[in-house]
């Protein structure tokens, strides 16, 4: 089934066709980890995660990067305040991204396969700065490197601005090393109490958008078939990653495809801190069901604004209450080895994304398994219903499950007992513990990384 995808690039819905059908590559910008996820950081990726169980699903291979941003003056700052190194306030909030994602089903084919971080790419980056300057596309000023926007004159593309309305437009710094005020910080001078690296251009840090620009390439190459973020993201942060990249990279296209999701709205206002109407997905989490989140997340089209309500997310719980009382009441018959397809939800998301009419077809299937009578007809309703649902990351738990409450809370307390217990066992030597509490933490779907600053956890 062909796949149509808006481009922002074009404006237009256009038939995704990759440059290499063997290899699909995907980028979405990652979490800039300082704090906890809110429920509009979890719209790209649950949007997105769909498409990249689409993708994985049409073609042999699909590698999907979403990066963590983890060196930031927003961290710094979170970090100066508590008087801990960076990669403790980075380390923690990683931790929380991943399990509210796990929660909100932004797991297995719905996730990325590639989570590269910036700390670990800034030989990358700082070549990729070189490679600018040595290309006339970027020049070294008081240990800053900028980028000269003037060089590349697709600057302004994607966002169909002009260089004059980008700087009226945006809170752009004006700094005496600047050639041109729109020019942007590629690399930036550290002070000692800051985080840095050594580099050409003395001790620093990278900017912002560099990041992106350099593990793009080093993961999924010059050209890229998709990249998506939010709607915020389009300028500057894209638009410099596409400066940046195809300047580096000889003029050759950066992404193919540009995908932008709509904001989430809190009953129709705009989600700030100021405003004290921020909603965090592990706030949420402990108010509704996970799967109700999720099933809110896909109820407006990715491009769309999503206004959040708790009407909306109470109109979620009893739909999926519905839902899953239908395959209760098929509880008794066996879906193992019946052939079903779910062709009305394939074509819906097939069509840029339908996740509204994905969930209206899933409803309507659910309509028809009430009705079926026969234990054929109820079998292959029921298994119709579960294919669909597996489309959407929905509907999979046990029917039972879902009325005692929802998905099962992951027991966080249990596994950083557990994880310090291992520790203490791998201290006192003492290998078969520390495999017994790896196996019981894999039974709980939790897997471990052990890293030079300790062991990590994530949900697998
Ligand atoms: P950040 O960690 O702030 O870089 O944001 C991570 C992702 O969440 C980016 O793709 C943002 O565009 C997106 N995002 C942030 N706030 C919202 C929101 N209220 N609604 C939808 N997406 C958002
Ligand atoms: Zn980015």
């Amino acid at each position: 089934m062909d796949l149509h995808l808006y481009n922002t690039l074009t404006r237009q819905i256009e038939r995704f066709s990759p440059a290499n059908p063997d290899r699909v590559t995907m980028y979405v910008c990652g979490p800039t980890v300082y704090n906890y996820p809110h429920i509009g950081n979890a719209r790209p990726y649950t949007a997105f995660g769909v498409l990249a169980k689409l993708l994985r699903r049409q073609f042999p291979r699909l590698d999907y990067a979403r990066n963590i941003t983890d060196v930031d003056d927003k961290i710094n700052e979170a970090a100066r305040q508590r008087g801990v190194p960076i990669d403790v306030v980075t380390a923690q909030y990683t931790q929380a991204f991943h399990e509210d994602m796990a929660a909100i089903g932004v797991a297995g084919e719905f996730a990325p396969n590639l989570e590269p971080r910036a700390t670990a790419h800034i030989p990358g980056i700082v070549r990729m700065c070189e490679r600018l300057i040595a290309l006339g596309h970027a020049y070294a000023a008081e240990g800053h490197v900028l980028f000269d926007v003037q060089t590349y004159a697709g600057y302004g593309r994607l966002s169909r601005r002009t260089i004059r309305e980008m700087i009226a437009g945006a809170r752009v710094e004006v700094a005496p090393y600047k050639r041109n005020p729109a020019d942007f910080v590629l690399w930036k001078p550290s002070t000692p109490e800051l985080p840095g690296w050594d580099s050409p251009w003395g001790r620093g840090r990278p900017g912002w958008h560099i990041e992106c620009s350099a593990m793009a390439e080093e993961h999924l190459g010059d050209t890229i078939d998709i990249h998506a973020g939010g709607a915020d993201l389009k300028f500057p942060h894209h638009e410099n990653e596409i400066a940046q990249s195809v300047c580096a990279h000889g003029g050759a296209e950066f992404a193919r495809h540009w995908l932008h999701n709509g904001f989430v709205t809190i009953e129709g206002r705009k989600m700030s801190k100021s405003l004290g109407n921020v909603l965090l997905i592990n706030e949420l989490r402990r108010l509704a069901p996970p799967e109700a989140l999720r099933w809110l997340l896909l109820g407006a089209h990715y491009r769309q604004p999503l206004d959040w309500s708790e009407a909306a997310l109470r109109q979620a719980r009893t739909t999926l209450d519905r839902l899953y009382g239908t395959l209760r009441d098929l509880a008794d018959v066996a879906v193992d080895g019946v052939e079903a397809r779910a062709d009305a939800v394939q074509a819906a998301l097939a069509d840029d994304l339908g996740t509204p009419q994905a969930l209206a077809a899933l409803s309507e299937l659910a309509r028809d398994a009430q009705k079926a009578a026969g234990p054929q007809a109820r079998a292959l309703a029921k298994a119709r219903l579960l294919a669909a649902g597996r489309w959407l990351g929905l509907l999979q738990q046990d029917p039972q499950a879902w009325f005692q409450g929802g998905a099962a809370a992951i027991d966080v307390a249990r596994i950083e007992a557990l994880m310090a217990e291992r520790a203490q066992a791998r201290k006192d030597r003492n290998w078969s513990r520390s495999d017994e509490i790896r196996n019981e933490l894999a039974g709980m779907g939790v897997v471990i990384e052990d890293t030079p600053q300790g062991a990590r956890w994530k949900l697998g």
